[in-house]
């Protein structure tokens, strides 16, 4: 079976979440292949350095786009996308976006720390049904 993909993205006062959470889960991560946007991914891979990380162009520059073009051609298996929702984003459209596209393709989409820990464990399970 191919490697499942998943998409990680979260915005500046959410990065420090992301990190932790993938150090937290660097074990299960190791097996994905892993898509992020730029700074997104650049925090991720600073903190976990055994995890296959591509970096798209950074969020505000077209990477929400990209991902959102990775879920339209069937490519991502799954969205952890920590959003603020205290602040504005400039490229707001391109938020509303890759969410809209994540549910048009009917992808799981972990939007906050909560939800991304219950989603993990589903993929523990995956991955222990693999082995
Ligand atoms: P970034 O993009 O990871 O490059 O900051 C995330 C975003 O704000 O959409």
């Amino acid at each position: 079976m191919d490697k499942l993909t998943l998409a990680l993205v979260a915005h500046d006062a959410k990065k420090d979440d992301m990190a932790r959470f993938a150090a937290m889960h660097e074990a299960t991560l190791r097996p994905f292949a892993i898509f992020a946007t730029g700074t997104t991914g650049a925090r991720v891979m600073e903190h976990c350095p055994t995890l296959s990380v591509t970096r798209l162009k950074s969020g505000p520059l077209g990477g929400d786009q990209q991902i959102g073009a990775m879920i339209a051609d069937g490519k991502i298996d799954a969205l952890f996308f920590f959003v603020d929702p205290l602040s504005p984003h400039p490229h707001d459209v391109d938020v509303k976006a890759l969410m809209r596209l994540a549910l048009v393709y009917d992808i799981p989409m972990a939007l906050n720390p909560a939800t991304a820990e219950r989603l993990i464990e589903t993929f523990k399970a995956h991955i222990a049904q693999e082995a």
